[in-house]
């Protein structure tokens, strides 16, 4: 990679000025790394200038570009923060520093399965570097993405480590952001140096089926657009393939049998208008026999990382399956880009909303997770005890959508409890809520939430938190009201010692 390529690439989408800025901000990065080289005998430029092309090609505001250029100077070289900040402005300068503690904190993480509690101040480092200005993720994602494309260089060791953690922590974060495209390209570099015989083989699966049939499927093809101009839609239509992880993952749910899996290659339309899109699954079904149990729709209930499509399987006349994923170039934007499309150049004024200190009701549904990071942030600060699986259920499991009776979307980890949703809501409601209503039907306070539910919350004021609603809790958000709570009430202490009683003598009751 060299200057003026990523300046040449820069200039059709910034400001005069702004280009500018980044040709000096290469400069003093060239200059600050002269000497260094890269494990590949490289000079070490190369690296940071490869980070900001690629976050230019994701379409990033300029302050994450220039942060892309100089992300390794105060951690690497003699350059230090004050020096980025009077030069490059705060932003940019909070924007190296947030990367720069990612690092620190990455290198005494080792992988999230070895958690141990001393790595706590690190991980703490990152999460409060991710929590404050997500972008710092953006550019760490395109920094271990060229580290992945020349992990060849390094020693064997490394490659499995770094590919480790690359599979178990940047690959869901780039999930959750909803970066679909680099997730995919994380996860095809991170496993083909982790189980490269494995990795072959399920290539050459792929690459076995989609010879068989590509050509059967582009029959298919030409005859959904004739079908789609005779009603007037302007659509593209394209076929995906799977990505190998993605593959191996899904073959080892169904032991291994590919014939289980149906869309290891789709059909993909893309649409201009979102009622289009139900259109076209209209027609589909008119042509095509569909897998009842198959049919999703993400428009109206996106998945929680904010992903939008509908989905359909059909069965062709000729005993074919078909996957078709159908939506609008919005939507496919979203699909690819995710959360990198918020901090698009075009308008960075309403980027703005997304950045730094905002409250969590003010953050989009799928950004939610990010201000209960920083809470757990602050517990990790304040040496509180948080467990492994606590930490595990917060930042890398699954997320659900619920909705509030209003409409209001909350984003929850699965498998959480009303408690949670009515602590997340407000810390007065979770403290009176009295009973649960799940779309419509009363709910136990121990039977867990899904995706959709619509749960209202029953409050009385008269009704206070109670001790065993620790065990009703499962995130750390709610826990931690909870026993502020409790605390405040004061009835932990004598309601321990009222509990065992009361438990000791139901135990010996049964014994009887
Ligand atoms: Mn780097």
């Amino acid at each position: 990679m060299k200057k003026v390529i990523v300046l040449e690439h820069a200039a059709p989408f910034y400001e005069e000025d702004q280009i500018l800025e980044l040709d000096h901000a290469i400069d003093f990065a060239t200059a600050a790394h002269a000497g260094q080289k890269r494990k590949s005998g490289e000079p070490y430029i190369i690296h940071p200038l490869s980070v900001a092309n690629t976050l230019i090609e994701w379409g990033m505001d300029i302050d994450s570009v220039l942060a892309g250029v100089l992300h390794d100077t105060v951690e690497d070289t003699e350059a230090t923060l004050e020096q980025i900040e009077s030069l490059f402005g705060r932003d940019v300068a909070f924007l190296v520093d947030g990367v720069t503690k990612v690092s620190q904190a990455r290198a005494g993480m080792q992988d999230l399965s070895n958690y141990l509690p001393q790595t706590k101040d690190n991980l703490s480092k990152l999460l409060i570097a991710v929590g404050q200005d997500v972008r710092v993720i953006i550019i760490k994602l395109a920094d271990r993405l060229h580290n992945l494309s020349t992990l060849q260089h390094m020693p064997k060791d490394k490659q499995v480590k770094i590919a480790r953690e690359s599979l178990e922590v940047f690959g869901p974060m780039a999930d959750r952001l909803g970066m679909g495209r680099v997730r995919m390209q994380i996860e095809e570099f991170a496993f083909s140096f982790l189980d490269p015989p494995e990795f072959k083989r399920v290539q050459n699966l792929i690459k076995k089926r989609l010879g068989k049939s590509t050509r059967k499927l582009g029959v298919v093809r030409a005859e959904v657009e004739s079908e789609l101009k005779k009603h007037d839609i302007k659509a593209e239509v394209n076929g995906r393939v799977k990505g190998v992880y993605s593959l191996y993952r899904k073959l080892k749910k169904v032991d291994g049998n590919i014939d289980d899996i149906y869309d290891l290659m789709a059909l993909r339309i893309v649409v201009e208008r979102k009622e289009d899109c139900y259109l076209v699954l209209g027609i589909l079904h008119t042509m095509y026999q569909p897998m009842i149990s198959r049919i999703k729709d993400y428009i109206a209930i996106p998945k929680p990382n904010g992903y939008q499509s509908l989905h359909t399987t059909v069965i062709t006349p000729t005993k074919q399956i078909v996957e078709f994923q159908i939506r609008t170039y919005e939507m496919h934007d979203y699909a690819e880009r995710g959360l990198a499309a918020s901090f698009h150049y075009h308008d960075q004024k309403a980027s703005k909303d997304y950045i730094k200190g905002r409250k969590s009701s003010t953050l989009p549904a799928q950004l939610q997770w990010i201000s209960q990071l920083q809470e757990i942030a602050a517990k990790l600060g304040n040496n509180e005890e948080i467990s492994k699986d606590q930490l595990n259920v917060d930042l890398f499991g699954n997320r659900i959508f619920v909705y509030s009776p209003k409409g209001d979307i909350y984003n929850l980890p699965e498998g959480a409890l009303p408690l949670d949703f009515a602590y997340l809501v407000h810390s007065d409601i979770g403290n009176h809520a009295y009973s649960f209503r799940v779309n419509g039907s009363i709910h136990a306070f121990d039977k867990q939430l899904q995706n959709g539910d619509v749960v209202e919350v029953v409050t009385r004021k008269l009704s206070l938190p109670k001790q065993a609603w620790q065990d009703l809790v499962t995130t750390t958000h709610a826990r931690n009201k909870l026993r502020m709570q409790l605390r405040q009430l004061g009835v932990i202490a004598s309601l321990t010692g009222a509990a065992n009683i009361i438990r000791r003598k139901s135990s010996h009751k049964k014994a009887r």
